[in-house]
């Protein structure tokens, strides 16, 4: 197989298959149109956020064959916009699909195990952990790493589900509702001074961009707020865009692969988790760079040469959830500075990500003092 064969540049007008119809989907498919791309999605529900701008919508399970044999057909290159994908479905439909990506990352960021062995095999560091697959291997795992810790299960977890925060002996007796799930890690609670994150693309002939480390902020396990860049020192910087590079190489990376990292000291960063996949904390790039993680990912898998990702300012991303949505809607009246996303769910419900704001500002510590000034976000963002 000659190179041209092995790397084929998808142009305008050829139809790009995404598995997954949430946000990440449909803000692929924008980006995508915008190049005169056409779209088909295959997502359990219908009317999906990223049906809404597909041309083709195909409503089914995402392990459903004949579903992904169907895509397949009318795809010329197929992405996912989440990590939960049965991988063993999608490799029996390789053969008649590119899918650039593979499976083997799917693999590895569905399991938390398998993804740090990943990590620590990159020449990264995560937390000190230890693998428990049964009560007894958590009980030895608590003398050697102690308290506090986090149990979590290895796989099905996400924006802090499926964990477990052990603080003290007292704690022991929740565990067992976690271990349930299956395989788990034990890791160290880590004191962090931020949650810092980078996203990385790559392509199949090796080049390699990342976008600028920017500082997230949590509340209930959810992202709240991305600062972007993140206020650290430059030492962290250059040793978060060498972790990347590692991974991305380690990999074998195509496509996007966001890094949660947290950042322990001025100069010690640890990776917590991999998502290969645009992110969260990316969104605010697509007013504040110079390409977006969206238009990049497109890039990364139709074998286009990767742009450029400065920033042209400063900026925050705020994440518009259920409860926001209300407070959101009165405030863009008022706001003109607020580029607003929503992205078209019919449902509203507390804790559900509807949409973002972006705020370009070479002041993001003013943006912050304003957002809490509006009191959308205060205190509601509190699960009940
Ligand atoms: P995760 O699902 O692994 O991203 O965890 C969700 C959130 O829990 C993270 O964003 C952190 O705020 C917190 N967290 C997870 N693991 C740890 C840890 N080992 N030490 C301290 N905080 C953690």
């Amino acid at each position: 197989m000659n190179l041209t064969e092995q790397m084929p540049v998808i142009l305008p007008g050829k139809t790009i298959g995404i598995i997954g119809g949430g946000q990440l989907g449909r803000m692929m498919a924008l980006s995508a149109k915008q190049s005169g791309f056409k779209i088909a999605v295959l997502d359990p529900t219908p009317n999906s956020p990223c049906g809404q701008v597909a041309d083709v919508e195909i409503t089914a399970a995402y392990h459903d064959v004949n579903a992904l044999e169907r895509l397949a057909e009318i795809s010329d290159v197929i992405t996912f916009e989440f990590e939960n994908i049965d991988a063993d479905s999608l490799e029996r439909i390789a053969e008649k699909a590119y899918i650039p990506q593979g499976t083997n990352i799917l693999r590895i960021t569905q399991d938390r195990i398998l993804e740090k062995r990943a990590i620590e095999k990159s020449g990264a560091r995560v937390a000190p952990y230890a693998e428990i697959y049964s009560q007894e291997d958590l009980e030895q795992a608590i003398d050697v790493i102690g308290y506090p810790s986090v149990l979590k299960t290895a796989r099905g977890g996400y924006d802090g589900k499926g964990q477990l925060v052990l603080r003290s002996a007292d704690d022991f007796s929740q565990a067992g509702g976690i271990l349930g799930h299956g395989p788990c890690v034990l890791e160290k609670f880590i004191p962090f001074e931020k949650e810092i994150s980078i996203i990385v693309t790559r392509k199949a002939d090796g080049e390699f961009r990342v976008f600028p480390v920017v500082e997230n902020i949590h509340v209930n396990n959810i992202l709240h707020e991305t600062i972007a860049p993140a206020g650290i020192s430059e030492l962290a910087q250059v040793e978060a865009i060498d972790m990347a590079y590692q991974l991305a190489v380690s990999l074998d990376l195509v496509g996007t692969l966001a890094i949660e990292m947290f950042l322990v000291s001025e100069d010690e960063i640890i990776i917590n988790e991999l998502a290969p996949r645009p992110h969260n904390s990316g969104h605010y790039s697509i007013e504040a760079c110079m390409t977006s993680q969206f238009e990049q990912h497109i890039r990364a898998i139709c074998n286009w040469p990767l742009g450029q990702t400065e920033m042209h300012m400063n900026a925050v991303m705020v994440n518009v959830l259920g409860e926001h949505v209300d407070g959101v809607i009165r405030g863009l009246i008022e706001n003109p500075e607020w580029k607003v996303h929503f992205y078209g769910k019919e449902e509203v419900k507390i804790g559900r990500k509807m949409g973002h704001i972006t705020i370009l500002n070479p002041e993001p510590a003013e943006v912050l003092a304003e957002l809490e000034e509006t009191k959308i976000w205060k205190d509601k963002s509190i699960i009940k």
